[in-house]
């Protein structure tokens, strides 16, 4: 899978310089004017969720740092240092994976390479991934190299998970927090990437496979990787959703309009035909809450500016809007989530979905609360006594 034609997207696509780089601005200038300035750090930790870029980010540092040529902080990616770097085998960068070689000895064998001076390059690199996951023994091992590292030696730390680090590792690094993609940018990538493969995808699909990726570029590659083995080279939205066996939101849509006008009959016959073509059943909660939560947005901000929908599907919520009142989503939010774990605890999911159906439905009667009727009739009894 490595070789040729079908190497994988996020691989082939894989940034080498920090211009490159999609997203993350203030990482891949800090490190940059770091090298300009030659104020470089001995140890960092970057933080953030997986796919965002961290140990890609720490290579092309390795290279910039090490290039023979290096211009405006940027590696030339030409000289033998770049070269080695990126095809991973270069003598002095080592990369860590922290998940798979936690304990003492791996540490160990870290503070035994970074003894000696770096063979070619004039800085030593280590990059550990995941180092959230070493033992407390390890870390300790860790930490004594920390403390008093030599001239020639850089760390990078990369971390889904930088609480679970401690203290006096993370007050050793200089942080850098990096975020999310947001789907425009993966947007932006995907659509480079299709057309470097020569690829053809429809918006609504490109779209899809970006909001698919959550925020990171490298799931997203890796669901297009799968969309062209499936799809071929031109992506249509029809087939990539058959692919990836996604319920279609007008579910949803469906689903909320049966609920407005307490339509309960074609609400239960509309589930049990979805139910019968495969439907998942927490998979249909999930999708109406989110579809509410949607409403709720819309209708209380008065825009769809907010939601990561596609332009077609913000314009149908802001129709749907107009039917519901924030008062009404908020009851029907309330409902899902106080269902939620008597799902996870039922035998018969099936009878407790049609119950929170019909529950749904009735969120359109005047809803009459037993002990302010109560209060009332004192309030008039009183009255009437005086
Ligand atoms: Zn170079």
């Amino acid at each position: 899978m490595s070789e040729g034609k079908f190497k994988v997207s996020a691989l082939k696509f894989r940034p080498q310089t920090f211009a490159d780089v999609v997203s993350q601005d203030f990482v891949t200038t800090t490190l940059k004017n770091a090298i300009i300035n030659k104020k470089i750090a001995h140890s960092y930790l970057f933080s953030g969720p997986r796919g965002v870029g961290k140990t890609t980010i720490a290579r092309v540092f390795a290279k910039a740092i090490n290039c023979k040529n290096a211009k405006d902080g940027e590696p030339c990616n030409e000289c033998e240092n770049c070269l080695e770097i990126t095809k991973g085998v270069h003598p002095d960068v080592f990369e860590l994976d922290a998940a798979s070689n936690r304990g003492i000895d791996d540490v160990r064998s870290i503070q035994d390479a970074a003894k000696y001076f770096p063979i070619k390059a004039d800085y030593k690199f280590f990059i550990v991934d995941e180092v959230h996951m070493l033992t407390i023994q390890a870390f300790n091992a860790l930490l004594k190299i920390l403390e008093e590292p030599p001239e020639y030696l850089i760390f990078i730390l990369a971390t889904t998970n930088p609480e679970r680090i401690p203290p006096t590792i993370v007050s050793r690094c200089q942080r850098f927090g990096l975020h999310r993609l947001k789907i425009t940018e993966i947007m932006e990538q995907l659509k480079f990437v299709a057309k470097e493969q020569n690829v053809t995808i429809d918006n609504e699909s490109l779209f899809l496979v970006s909001k698919l990726g959550d925020g990171a570029l490298r799931d997203s590659l890796g669901i297009f990787d799968m969309a062209v083995s499936f799809c071929g080279e031109n992506i249509e939205f029809s087939s990539l959703k058959e692919f990836l066996n996604l319920p279609d939101n007008t579910i949803y849509f469906n689903t909320s309009k049966f609920i407005i006008t307490s339509d309960i009959k074609s609400i239960i016959s509309y589930f049990n035909n979805l139910e019968e073509n495969g439907l998942d059943i927490i998979t249909y909660i999930n999708g109406i809450t989110d579809h509410f939560r949607n409403l709720l947005i819309v209708k209380s901000t008065g825009s769809s500016e907010l939601l990561d929908e596609s332009d077609d599907t913000k314009a149908k919520f802001l129709e749907e809007a107009k039917n519901y009142s924030v008062d009404q989503i908020q009851r029907i939010l309330k409902l899902l989530f106080d269902s939620e774990s008597r799902f996870k605890f039922s035998s018969n999911q099936k009878v407790l979905m049609e119950s929170l159906l019909v529950e749904l439905c009735r969120v359109n009667r005047e809803i009459v609360d037993i002990s302010e009727l109560i209060s009332g009739l004192e309030t008039l009894k009183k009255k009437t006594l005086k």
